[in-house]
Order: C-alpha cells, then sequence, then structure tokens
C-alpha cells in the first residue's frame, strides 16, 4: 500500500539537478549510455538518517535510470574500523528497502593502488616526505599565500621507491614518513599543495590484518576506487566539493581521454535540529554511555528510528520531501515526524491503554460481568476491521483524564458531568475516595445502559470521550516516552558550549505502572499501535529478553509540523 504511495509521489515530482545532470550525460551518449552508482560508508560507526539521504539517491539514481548501485565499504583506516559496523549498515540498508548490486571495500584496491603510487613516483609525481605533520601543516601556506615546498620534494625516484617499499614493511614507526603528490604548493585549491597519498598504520586491519602497513588516504582511495569499478555518477555531500579537482587528477592519471570516466557530483548534507548528525559525536553518545547503544530510540541513527518505531516508508518520504540542493541548511525535525504520523495514521490498529492509571469503578454495572465491546482497528482503513474490549465494573482511565473541582471547559471526567467512554457507555461521574494523602484513590461513575455504542441514546451530545481499560481484563506494562535529545536547536553551532551542557536532562521517561487492552497480547516487536489519545507506539524488542510488555512512544499525535505549515 504504501509502497504505491512511495512511487506516485517520486513520479510527480520534478527532477532534482543530480537527476538532470545524469539524464544529459544519457542523452550526450556518455559511458555509453551505463550508469552507475555507489554507497561508500566508512565502516567506523552506525548510520545515520543522514545517510539515509545519500542511500534515497544513490539507489534511487540506479533504479530509476536501469542502472546498478553497488555497497562499498571505505576501509582506508583500520584504526576506527570494525565488523559489527559493517554488519548494521548492511542491515540497515536493506531495511530502508534497497538492495545493493555487489558489495566491494576499498581495501579489495590496495594492491591497485599501490601499485598506481608506485608509477606516479617513477613519473616524478610523488615523493616520500620526512618532515613531521606539524611542519608540513606549516608549510601549506593560505588560500591567499603560496605554500613551502618541502626539501624532500625533490629526491630521486629511486630513492622514494625504496623508501615508500619500507615503509610497507613496517620498517619506520607510525608518522615518521609520508607519502605525497607533487603537484603545486601554490595552487590556489589548498587541496593541489603536494597532498597526502599514504600514511604509515601499524594498527591491524579488520580484513587485510597485517599484510599493510601504509594506508591510502581518502582523496588518493575514493576516485581511483570508482574507477576501477566502473562507477559513472559518485555522489558526495558539499564538504567534497574543494575535492574535486584533486578527483578529477587523479582520474585523469588513469582514465584513457574521450573514454569511461567517473564524476562527482555534490548534494548537501542533512542536519535536522536538535540532534547530531555525525558519526564521531555519535560514538562518544554510545561510549559514554549517555545513550543506551547506537540503537537508542533517542538516536538519529536508522537503527535508533527503527527501535522508536519509524518505518522505512516514513524515513524515504521524508527524504523526498526534503529533496537535493547545493545549499546546506538544517530541517525541522517535525516535517520527520510528520512523515511517520502520516504513514502509522494510514498503518496501526487503534488500542487502548492507559499510563498512568487510576480506578473507575461503574457503580451501577453488575459484579463479575464483562462485555465485549467492539473497537474498529483503523478509521482510515475500513479493511483493517475491529478487535474486541473487554467492559467490567472496574476500570482504569488517565489519572489526568480526571478534576475534582475542574474548570468550564474541562470536557473530561468530574462530578456530576457526562462523559463519553470510548467504545462502550456514557458514565456520570458520582464522586471519588482519596488517600490520607489527598490522592485520588477511586472514582466512581454510573453507566447509562441504554447508551451502549450502536444504541438508541448512545448519539447523546457529550463533550469528552476518554480511553480506558478492564481492570481484570488489561495487561501491566512499561513505556517508554522519549524527548529530544539536545536542548538547543542547532548543537553542533553551540562551540563554545561543552556538548554535555547541550543534553536534554529528560530525553527518556520510563512509566512502568501502565495498563493496556489484552488485544497487545498478542504484539511482537517492532509492531506498531496507535494508543488512543496518546500517540503512535511500538513494542520494544528488550519486552521479549525481559518477559514483559515494553513499548516505545514513536511519536505523539499532535502535530506540530502541520500547525508551523498552516501559519
Ligand atoms: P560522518 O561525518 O557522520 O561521520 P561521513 O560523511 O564521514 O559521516 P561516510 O561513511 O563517509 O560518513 O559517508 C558515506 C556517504 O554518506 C558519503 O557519500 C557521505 O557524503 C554521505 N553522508 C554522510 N553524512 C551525510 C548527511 N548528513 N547527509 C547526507 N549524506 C551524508
Ligand atoms: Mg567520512
Amino acid at each position: 500500500m504504501s509502497e504505491t504511495r512511495v512511487n506516485e509521489e517520486e513520479g510527480k515530482k520534478s527532477l532534482n539537478f543530480i537527476e538532470l545532470i545524469v539524464e544529459n550525460d544519457l542523452a550526450e551518449g556518455k559511458n555509453d549510455g551505463r550508469i552507475q552508482t555507489r554507497f561508500p560508508p566508512e565502516p567506523n560507526g552506525y548510520l545515520h538518517i543522514g545517510h539515509a539521504k545519500a542511500i534515497c539517491l544513490d539507489f534511487g539514481i540506479a533504479e530509476r535510470y536501469n542502472g546498478i548501485c553497488n555497497l562499498r565499504f571505505d576501509d582506508t583506516n583500520p584504526v576506527k574500523e570494525d565488523v559489527e559496523y559493517v554488519d548494521s549498515i548492511k542491515e540497515d540498508i536493506q531495511w530502508l528497502g534497497f538492495q545493493w548490486n555487489q558489495i566491494y571495500y576499498a581495501s579489495d584496491y590496495f594492491q591497485q593502488l599501490y601499485d598506481f603510487a608506485v608509477q606516479l613516483i617513477k613519473e616524478g609525481k610523488a615523493y616520500v616526505d620526512e618532515q613531521s605533520s606539524e611542519v608540513i601543516a606549516q608549510q601549506k601556506g593560505t588560500p591567499t599565500q603560496p605554500g613551502i615546498e618541502s626539501p624532500f620534494r625533490n629526491r630521486p625516484v629511486e630513492e622514494n621507491l625504496d623508501l615508500f617499499e619500507r615503509m610497507n614493511k613496517g620498517e619506520f614507526e607510525e608518522g615518521r614518513m609520508i607519502l605525497r603528490a607533487k603537484i603545486d604548493m601554490a595552487s590556489s585549491n589548498m587541496h593541489f599543495r603536494d597532498p597526502i597519498m599514504y600514511r604509515i598504520i601499524h594498527h591491524p586491519h579488520h580484513r587485510t590484518g597485517t599484510e599493510w602497513k601504509v594506508y591510502p588516504m581518502y582523496d588518493f582511495a575514493h576516485g581511483q576506487s570508482d574507477y576501477f569499478e566502473g562507477v559513472t555518477h559518485s555522489l558526495c555531500t558539499l564538504e567534497f566539493e574543494v575535492h574535486r579537482p584533486l578527483y578529477d587528477y587523479y582520474v585523469d592519471q588513469l582514465a584513457t581521454p574521450g573514454g569511461y570516466r567517473p564524476r562527482q557530483i555534490e548534494f548537501n548534507r542533512l542536519n535536522l535540529t536538535y540532534t547530531v548528525m555525525s558519526k564521531r559525536k555519535l560514538l562518544q553518545l554510545v561510549k559514554e554511555g549517555l545513550v543506551n547503544g547506537w540503537d537508542d530510540p533517542r538516536m538519529p541513527t536508522i537503527c535508533g528510528y527503527r527501535r522508536r518505531g519509524f518505518t522505512p516508508e516514513s524515513v524515504r518520504n521524508f527524504i523526498n520531501k526534503i529533496g537535493y540542493t547545493k545549499y546546506d541548511g538544517i530541517i525541522d525535525v517535525a516535517l520527520l515526524e510528520h512523515a511517520v504520523r502520516e504513514d502509522l495514521n494510514a498503518r496501526a490498529p487503534r488500542v487502548s491503554a492507559v499510563l498512568d492509571p487510576v480506578k473507575l469503578i461503574i457503580t451501577n454495572y453488575p459484579e463479575g460481568q464483562v462485555e465485549m465491546m467492539e473497537a474498529i482497528n483503523n478509521p482510515e482503513n475500513p479493511e483493517a476491521g475491529s478487535h474486541e474490549i473487554a467492559f467490567t465494573r472496574e476500570l482504569f482511565i488517565e489519572r489526568d483524564d480526571f478534576m475534582e473541582e475542574a474548570p468550564k471547559k474541562f470536557f473530561r471526567m468530574t462530578p456530576g458531568k457526562e462523559v463519553r467512554l470510548k467504545n462502550a457507555y456514557i458514565v456520570k461521574c458520582t464522586g471519588m475516595k482519596k488517600n490520607d494523602a489527598g490522592e485520588i484513590e477511586e472514582i466512581y461513575a454510573e453507566y447509562d445502559p441504554m447508551t451502549r455504542s450502536g444504541m438508541p441514546d448512545s448519539n447523546r451530545k457529550v463533550k469528552g470521550t476518554l480511553h480506558w481499560v478492564s481492570a481484570e481484563n488489561s495487561l501491566p506494562a512499561e513505556v517508554r516516552l522519549y524527548d529530544r535529545l539536545f536542548m538547543v536547536e542547532n548543537p553542533s553551532e553551540e562551540k563554545e558550549k561543552d556538548f554535555h551542557e547541550l543534553l536534554n536532562p529528560d530525553s527518556l521517561t520510563i512509566l512502568t505502572n501502565c495498563r493496556v487492552e489484552m488485544e497487545l497480547e498478542k504484539a511482537k516487536p517492532y509492531d506498531h499501535f496507535q494508543f488512543q489519545r496518546l500517540g503512535y507506539f511500538n513494542l520494544d524488542p528488550d519486552s521479549g529478553k525481559e518477559g514483559r510488555l515494553i513499548f516505545s512512544r514513536t511519536v505523539s499525535l499532535k502535530d506540530t509540523w502541520s500547525k508551523v505549515k498552516d501559519k
């Protein structure tokens, strides 16, 4: 159902600037009409929703133009990378609904890249520099001032070949020397001022073990990997725009003029309000125990959103709505919440749950009687059918649905007033019992038997409708409510403040005393529900492990985005 909805929306939308470029390349007959993209994550963390934006584009372009999209792990820094991340990345891409053609690793090309580096040394286009990284940085110059050439820049080819080989044998410690491209220390593009190609790393690699002691830099690996694979359109985020001339420079050394060549196109990153979108910072949250792991439902990771109850369709619809541009900005998280609300409204069955229960006794209802009331599963979708909910003399309602002395506009339960119990009867509150501390212990009401749903008096005008569950015929549950992880709209901009000070101390509320209707006994992990009047929830996978029902609130019912939009 939502599958077709996604496609219809995609079809109607006009082309984004990348699709226009692709269509133009096809029209010009470039690369024999072949379209090939790749999604190139570094396996140094879990994917976040920003990556979902790149995934939808990389796989989306391939799908739209009958091309292929490969998954390539950009595993050029063994210190930070791990197979745990490789596995999670695969799972998250598939959950979003995409399938790669092949899986590659930048490490597949270590030999080819090494050979290419040797070729550049032989051509006098690369040299081994023995200066410290500090000195090299100082010599870089500024965009308006040329850099200073290294004293090692003109060392003989034979010496460079020998040193590079020995770097890779492990003869030198890390940082002792590097291999640099010999391009132009006066270039107006800083990335051309003899960029680093290789550095020494002694840490074992998660795939190649201790085979290599030199590892290529991103700029020396990415374009060439694209080239070796046959990528036609290499899509990445705007910060790589200034790297593009270097990308082209290395590809120029490999490609035949007029023949196949990959091209890099940049688009704006996704940033969301009240969160951070960098693996480094997300890793810090996990490592310091500030959240409960990568899939904590407060995290902007794909697995976090999955656990929180977001659907792949809602994430894709959101990405589709925000589009692709050349300008960086920050997107209101309310837009993402709007997308999940819209999707769950169409698919989530309506059930009853009481988060902060107080007992309501229907004093004129026979003791021991149980009536099964029909509850419509989804008013948006007649095909979803209905289920039954037990009505009994003792019920639970929300504590804040009752007020002893209520203001005029309080249309919930208060002595002397009538209120409707959803799918059941109209009841009139007759009083309550308080404990010594003045807290309400029980509320009393009388029901009108002629007002059962479907009966003649059921249409009687009463202003409020409350949700409820039977006291005996309901189940205990834990409910977890989430709020934004950071208190400020754009934590990454608050450079002078410590990241810890910006965290919202109330981002997680755990309610352990909730009651849910019996229907939820059948719920499976990740199943979605609308708890009437409260929001969308899903069953947390911890439920199985801990042998009790645990629900996460995906999103509340109130749509702040629609309000913003309509202003
Ligand atoms: P981070 O800065 O969060 O660590 P990254 O860019 O280092 O992210 P990679 O694993 O290198 O992460 O990214 C894989 C792909 O995802 C790249 O093409 C990158 O441009 C893209 N990407 C990363 N973050 C975002 C984002 N916030 N929005 C859109 N695309 C992104
Ligand atoms: Mg990166």
